[in-house]
């Protein structure tokens, strides 16, 4: 960055009056209660062209060294505020755009391609919006604040992400679990990474509940998606994955949907390029449900006129286990703007619709098996048409989800036929046996 001209706020959702520095502790609305955004001077980044823009971010990251950050490539959209020796980065955002070009053909579309977020240092997209938080921690401590730690409640991957990083800066980090309600990898990394990890008898919801309570201290800060930090790292999502099509929009982006903060920031991401002149068309949005867990798509189905929180049951599509989600109102808005749609996916369909993705080269967890399955019910109903081009986010790396993705061949999974179950053949070590067993295989 040039010069220091660029600045954001964090501003209420409501409409309130009143601009917020990005380094104060607050969360909500001090006036109404409501959720705060951050909002750009987009005055100022306008004053750049958008053919500018777009060669600047492809020369940044094309040029950048080590650890080469995907989010900080963009740093004047993302936090203007953060000084570059404050970022914490451990090299998150550029994620492959994997192009599926069998599975369209077979389904019928143009095209579709899957955003892995997940291949990234702590598996999830959660390290994007955290390189902006810490980062920002790392800047209020740096000026003199007192805080004593940072803290989440998480199904998993916010816990991972925010002890990552925190151990990364040198920052303490304390995190609240669901006791058994989260993937073994996904417990061993705050451990690994030494957060303090209190794992309590309840779900999501419960711990949500208790953080909010215990952040009303300033000096433990908060690391859930409320906190709109966090949306201005997801937000990028959004936009690589414009960038990375040449700058064309596709038709479709369809994003799994739990406390509901990733669908808000990646139309938000794409209503600033479209602001500011770098895209002229916008998506079509989709939020994908598992139906255990599914407020949202209740709430659609009342043309969004109604939203109820319902407590969530269990899904394999354990991170998306939330029944009353933070963001809502931001998710309602976004979809409204993008003439959006809102799927659910049983835990047969997600499940199938994982294997069948891994099928072809994927290895998908289930949050994305929610969102591919919505996708298939979606061109099934002809909602997305043959010309479509898609793409499916894909949210975390199928290898923190490993235990689900066993029970799945192994036949285990309760209301789950797996249609695609691949099972290890246990034979003796010689070599008349292997070749009878591809003989068999593949037939001679
Ligand atoms: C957090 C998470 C989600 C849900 O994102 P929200 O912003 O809570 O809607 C989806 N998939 C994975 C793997 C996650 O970790
Ligand atoms: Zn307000």
């Amino acid at each position: 960055m040039e010069n220091n001209t660029y600045s954001a706020w964090f501003q209420c959702i409501a409409g309130c009056e009143g601009k917020l520095p990005l380094n104060e502790i607050v969360y909500r609305c001090p006036a109404c209660g409501d959720l705060l955004e951050v909002q750009h001077d987009l005055d100022v980044l306008r004053q750049t062209s958008p053919a500018d823009w777009k060669e600047q971010f492809s020369t940044r990251l094309a040029t950048m060294s080590s650890p080469g950050s995907g989010i900080w490539s963009k740093h004047e959209w993302v936090c203007p505020a953060v000084a570059p020796e404050n970022i914490v980065s451990i090299g998150e955002g550029r994620t492959p755009l994997f192009d599926v070009p069998r599975w369209a053909k077979q389904v019928g579309i143009a095209s579709l391609r899957v955003k892995l977020c997940g291949n990234s240092h702590t598996g999830s997209f959660k390290d994007l919006g955290m390189t902006v938080l810490v980062s920002m921690v790392k800047q209020m401590v740096a000026e003199g604040r007192q805080i004593k730690a940072v803290a989440c409640a998480s199904t998993g991957d916010t816990s991972a992400a925010l002890a990552a990083y925190c151990a990364a800066a040198n920052i303490p980090a304390v995190v609240l679990l669901p006791r058994g309600k989260i993937s073994t990898a996904q417990l061993i990394q705050p451990i690994a990474n030494n957060a303090l990890t209190l794992s309590l008898d309840t779900d999501f919801d419960g711990c949500m509940e208790l953080i909010q309570k215990l952040t009303k201290s300033q000096d433990i800060y908060l690391a859930n998606s409320m906190n709109s930090l966090r949306i201005e790292g997801q937000k990028t999502v959004g936009m690589e994955i414009v960038q990375q099509l040449n700058w064309q929009v596709p038709d479709w982006i369809i994003v799994p949907g739990g406390n509901l903060g990733n669908i808000s920031a990646i139309g938000k991401g794409l209503q600033e390029l479209r602001a500011v002149g770098l895209i002229n068309r916008m998506p079509r949005l989709v939020c994908a449900q598992a139906q255990k867990a599914n407020p949202l798509y209740q709430s659609y189905l009342t043309g969004f006129s109604d939203f109820a929180p319902k407590a969530a049951e269990s899904t394999l599509a354990s991170a998306i286990q939330i029944g009353a989600p933070v963001s809502v109102k931001k998710a309602i808005r976004v979809l409204t703007a993008f003439d959006g749609v809102v799927e659910q996916a049983s835990e047969d369909e997600l499940a199938n619709a994982c294997a069948l993705a891994d099928r072809h080269g994927l290895f998908t967890c289930p949050q994305t098996g929610v969102a591919l399955a919505a996708f298939l019910k979606l061109v099934e109903k002809k909602e997305i048409k043959p010309t479509d081009n898609v793409v499916v986010v894909s949210t975390a790396h199928g290898l923190k989800f490993s235990d689900s993705k066993i029970d799945y061949h192994e036949s285990r999974l309760s209301g789950v036929a797996p249609k695609y179950a691949n099972l290890p053949v246990e034979i003796p070590p010689a070599l008349d046996s292997v070749q009878q067993q591809i003989q068999q295989h593949f037939g001679s």
